[in-house]
């Protein structure tokens, strides 16, 4: 059967420091994501989704499956979005006209979304995402959710397991997410919207 695989990192594992420490990144995607992938593998045995996409399992699935399957998908588009060395601290184009449209501003999205990151109650994730016409929505999402469960399509999203950021901040999770921003990749959130919009 196809097994679901470790992803790899798209840059060195200090790349993000000192937003993200290698120590930090080391455990979350070295052992957490890892155990996430290796679960998902021995669920699968059996459960007659052995074929499916990451995206269908999610879902699709219930129980133990789904919650393993949606911290991959969570795990990967997370990863996938920070860079070391960003070209720029803020989208352009289509997002960026967006954001304005839904949010009034930059600023004011980034509270929002910095806000309800900060407010999540127990372990989860916060994400922007966009519906069908390109509208841009910000949601809490608990435990291993993903926003596709609605139809949506993620394009943005902060950890807020306490895993993502214990080492380096403590339970100071506000400091972090603050500090996230310094290393978003606008490049790969913008291709993201880019997919969706019409
Ligand atoms: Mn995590």
């Amino acid at each position: 059967m196809k097994k679901f695989e470790l992803v790899s990192l798209p840059y060195a594992m200090d790349a993000l420091e000192p937003v993200i420490s290698r120590k930090t990144l080391e455990f979350h995607h070295g052992k957490h994501l890892a155990t996430y992938v290796n679960n998902l593998n021995g669920l699968l045995e059996g459960s007659g989704l052995e074929e499916a996409t990451l995206e269908e399992i999610v879902c699709k699935s219930t129980g133990g499956i789904l919650n393993n399957a949606g911290q991959i998908l969570n795990h990967e588009l997370y990863f996938a979005q920070f860079t070391g060395k960003p070209t720029k601290q803020q989208p352009e184009g289509a997002l960026a006209k967006a954001i304005v449209r839904d949010f009034g501003s930059f600023e004011a999205f980034k509270e929002e979304f910095h806000k309800k990151g900060a407010t999540l109650f127990g372990s989860g994730w916060v994400w922007l995402s966009a519906d069908q016409k390109g509208t841009l929505v910000i949601t809490q999402e608990s435990n291993a959710a993903n926003p596709i469960q609605h139809g949506l399509t993620p394009l943005l999203t902060f950890d807020v397991w306490e895993h993502a950021y214990y080492l380096d901040y403590q339970n100071r999770r506000p400091d972090h997410l603050a500090t996230l921003w310094q290393i978003v990749n606008w490049d790969v959130i913008e291709k993201r919207y880019g997919k969706i919009e019409n």
